[in-house]
């Protein structure tokens, strides 16, 4: 539960080091030379990370996940992809990394205000209907956190099997009046949509399956002028 989890009282007390150590300022060895800007939300087994990492090579890229043997498999995986390309000019993965964490409670923990380009939301929820509200992934409190920490423009990519879900998200960030949906044409341009369609491993098991995937996703608006 929560209290075995870590976490900083807030971002400026967070050692990111540890997880990007080939991003590590020169300067201040407690520092990174730039912050992390995408993250993937409960990631699972990581498929959508190590495909990222290569796709996007300038932009920092953090997992959370709830479950310590998942982040531990993840941890392991990108430690081997890292080591198996050390030697290469280009040292990929040395941008990519997961922690453990609840992202519904301590996002703006570790993220400042508008820090975040993109967040990935990959087939959350999967006991969607016996959850309460409360306990989900999207609700309009957590949505705003989302919006705290997503930079203006930023995009919240959401992908599921189950239709209810998709629906309540979908109604969700609707309401919500700092998002606004990508049009098809948009998410068609979006190399991020294809890749979290086919990258995790959840959506590699519902393709096996033949199920559907229901993809929704939003562009964070800047805050109206009072
Ligand atoms: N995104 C991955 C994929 O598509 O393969 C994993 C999908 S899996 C169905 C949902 C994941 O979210 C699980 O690994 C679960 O442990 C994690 N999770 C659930 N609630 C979470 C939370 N509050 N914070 C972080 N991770 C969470």
């Amino acid at each position: 539960s929560d209290h075995r989890l870590d976490y900083p009282t807030r971002p400026e007390d967070m050692d990111w080091t540890r997880f990007f150590p080939q991003y590590t300022s020169s300067d201040d060895k407690k520092q990174l030379v730039k912050p992390v800007t995408i993250a993937d939300v409960g990631c699972g087994y990581g498929g959508l990370l190590v495909q990222l990492a290569p796709l996007f090579p300038d932009n920092l890229i953090m997992g959370m996940e709830i479950r310590v043997q998942v982040t531990e498999y993840v941890e392991d995986r990108i430690f081997a992809l890292r080591s198996q390309n050390l030697d290469k000019a280009n040292k990929l993965y040395q941008n990519v990394s997961v922690m453990r964490g609840n992202a519904m409670k301590f996002l703006p923990n570790f993220y400042h205000r508008a820090q975040l380009e993109k967040m990935f939301f990959c087939f959350p929820d999967p006991h969607f209907k016996n959850r309460k509200h409360k306990a989900r992934i999207i609700t309009n409190t957590l949505l705003s956190e989302y919006a705290y920490v997503l930079k203006d423009g930023g995009i919240i990519y959401t992908i599921t099997d189950v239709l209810d879900l998709h629906e309540w998200m979908v109604k969700h960030l609707d309401y919500h009046p700092l998002f606004e949906r990508l049009t098809k044409e948009e998410e068609a341009q979006d190399v991020c949509v294809e890749t979290m369609m086919n990258a995790t491993e959840e959506g590699q098991k519902v393709s096996r399956n033949k199920g559907s995937k229901y993809v929704a996703c939003y562009r964070r608006l800047p805050n109206p002028e009072l």
